[in-house]
């Protein structure tokens, strides 16, 4: 009989999987279904990427690489830091990158804070390493952020990391440099608590950018900064992201990648340091459209019944509130996945619920789609909400 592992208790479908599944077996049944469940924009990956992929192929760049990267992108990524190659790793897309982090460093009982509403991964690699996830609520009304206060309250002497994702998916909140730095003193007092941030949707962020690791400069020796070319460039099938952090802690994760991947796919990382170093007049645009998208999309929710959406300042997720159409509010459903489902069945339209992130009485829209994708999905929204009442 098949026995998982104990590192696999809780480990379940993740619930952006189960919904993605109903919805492709309800069009397998010919229903008519929008989407817009998936954190992936909807743009092609820029042409001059895949020619310099091309090249390299060709050009016999088809070899093992080294485990923590090519030399060359290593050292791209490095100096628009100011870092060294030895602080750059370069790995099979941002979510290898946290694997290898939290893999080598967490031991069971270790903790790692995660301020909810988080992306689902964050909490299953936790589990994976056989750590604890301590999960801190970030109400809306608190804008999804965490509070220096909340921060203080959620460290313990088991603490390792605190996972910070500015711009955040699902919330597309974004962290002030203030706000930054009002964290970063309270963890100047827990010299053991190290920081890893998410900067994967840096390049979609609708006002000012800050990254904690350049606003926090004290606690450069145990902050771990991940990012990579997935979303910004429109490259999640070629699989790269990297984490800039301390050399210590770069060797050890360089040493768990060395075992389960090896380097990154050579002719991905020919691509990845030709968009890195290739003209950024198409992410402004890009970002651009996101923007317009999401202000479209934002105004729309707030003009159906039952729901309240905050502007999201980053990445391309709406997370609105779904608490008015909840029993407690005198609504129809008793949970948000509720909500989620009767959507899907109703109006044909995929969304997530809140408590996937850590979050109930919320839901996810992702924007990274046609306008006609999206008026349509927010039509039949609006419709099936009208009917409600
Ligand atoms: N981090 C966040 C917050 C994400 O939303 C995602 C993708 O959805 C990733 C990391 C993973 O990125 P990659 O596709 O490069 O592994």
């Amino acid at each position: 009989k098949f026995q998982p592992a104990t590192r696999m208790d809780g480990l379940a479908l993740s619930e952006i999987v189960q919904i993605s599944e109903r919805a492709a077996e309800l069009r397998a049944e010919g229903r008519d279904i929008v989407a817009l469940s998936t954190g992936e924009p909807d743009f092609p990956t820029p042409p001059y990427v895949i020619t310099a992929a091309r090249d390299a192929a060709l050009a016999g760049q088809t070899r093992y690489t080294p485990t923590a990267g090519t030399a060359m992108l290593r050292d791209a990524i490095a100096h628009r830091v100011g870092a060294a190659r030895n602080n750059v790793i370069v790995s099979t897309g941002a979510k290898q990158v946290l694997a290898n982090a939290l893999m080598a460093t967490l031991d069971p009982g270790d903790e790692v804070i995660i301020p909810a509403p988080y992306w689902t991964s964050y909490s299953d690699i936790v589990r994976l390493c056989q750590a604890r996830t301590v999960t801190v609520p970030c109400q809306m009304t608190d804008g999804f952020k965490l509070s220096p206060k909340s921060l203080e309250q959620a460290i313990t002497p088991h603490t390792r990391w605190l996972m910070l994702n500015s711009p955040s998916n699902p919330s597309g909140a974004v962290y002030s440099a203030d706000e930054f730095v009002a964290l970063a003193a309270v963890l100047e007092r827990y010299p053991d608590v190290w920081v890893i941030s998410d900067e994967i949707y840096q390049h979609l962020t609708y006002g000012e950018f800050a990254s904690f690791a350049a606003v926090a400069p004290a606690l450069k020796e145990r902050v771990l900064t991940v990012n990579g070319v997935s979303k910004a460039w429109s490259m999640t099938g070629w699989r790269i992201g990297w984490g800039i952090g301390p050399s210590a802690l770069i060797a050890a994760m360089t040493a768990v990648q060395g075992q389960f991947t090896s380097g990154a796919s050579s002719v991905s990382q020919a691509g990845a340091l030709a968009a890195i170093l290739g003209d950024r007049a198409l992410l402004a645009e890009r970002c651009a459209v996101m923007k317009g998208r999401r202000d479209y999309v934002v105004s729309a929710l707030n003009e159906m019944p039952g729901l309240q959406c905050a502007v999201p300042d980053g990445a391309f997720y709406a997370f609105p509130s779904c608490a008015g159409l909840l029993e407690d509010a005198g609504g129809p459903f008793d949970s948000d996945a509720a909500f989620c489902t009767w959507l899907l069945e109703e109006a044909g339209v995929a969304l997530v619920p809140g408590r996937a992130f850590g979050l109930p009485g919320h839901v996810r829209l992702s924007f990274a789609y046609s306008d006609t994708e999206l008026s349509d999905a927010l039509a039949r929204m609006a419709k099936a909400l009208r009917g409600l009442t």
